[in-house]
C-alpha cells in the first residue's frame, strides 16, 4: 500500500515561520490531525517539495506552455527533460536557488524557482507534513487536505499564506 503525505508550505518560498509559531502551528495541526505522524521542517536553503506519484507537468515561465511529463502524456524530450532534472534535484550538486533548466517546450533557460506547478508541489524552506493522516473532515474517505477553515488557521499559527500538496508514494 502506498504512503499518503500531506505537505503544508508556505506561498512565499522564502517565508520561515519562527520557532514559537511553528511550535503552535503543529499542536493546531495536531487537532486538525488525530492519527498519523507529524513534522514541522526547515530547510537550510531552497527545497523541492513534490508530490511523489502526483507529480504531472509544469507550466512554462517563458512560453506558459504546459509540459506534461509523464509517459501517458509527455513528449520523450518532456520526459527526458524532467529525468534530468529530477537527479540535479536530488543530486544536489547545485543549489535549488542557482539551479537553470532549459525548457523542453521553447528552448528557454530558466530558473527552477520559476517554474510552475501544473500540479500540487512547490518550493520551500519550511513544510508542515503528516504521514497517513487522518482528518477530522475526512467523511467521505479519500480526501487528505484540510478544510479551508482549517488552512486559514494553520496561516493565522504560521503568520503566512499556504499551499497544500497531497503526496502518494
Ligand atoms: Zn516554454
Amino acid at each position: 500500500m502506498s504512503t499518503r503525505v500531506l505537505k503544508i508550505i508556505p506561498a512565499d518560498q522564502e517565508y520561515v515561520p519562527s520557532p514559537e509559531q511553528q511550535a503552535n502551528a503543529v499542536s493546531v495541526f495536531r487537532e486538525m490531525v488525530r492519527y498519523g505522524e507529524i513534522e514541522a521542517r526547515v530547510y537550510q536553503d531552497l527545497e523541492f517539495i513534490d508530490a511523489g506519484q502526483y507529480c504531472e507537468a509544469f507550466l512554462c515561465p517563458s512560453c506558459g506552455n504546459r509540459v506534461p511529463f509523464t509517459p501517458f502524456e509527455g513528449t520523450d524530450l518532456a520526459q527526458d527533460w524532467y529525468r534530468d532534472l529530477d537527479q540535479a534535484i536530488t543530486a544536489r550538486t547545485t543549489p535549488i536557488r542557482q539551479c537553470q533548466t532549459t525548457m523542453p517546450c521553447c528552448g528557454a533557460s530558466v530558473a527552477l524557482t520559476s517554474l510552475q506547478f501544473d500540479m500540487p508541489a512547490g518550493i520551500a524552506r519550511f513544510e508542515l507534513c503528516a504521514v497517513d493522516p487522518d482528518i477530522e473532515t475526512d467523511v467521505k474517505g479519500g480526501v487528505t487536505t484540510l478544510s479551508a477553515e482549517q488552512l486559514s488557521k494553520l496561516e493565522d499559527a504560521l503568520g503566512c499564506k499556504l499551499i497544500q500538496i497531497e503526496a502518494r508514494y
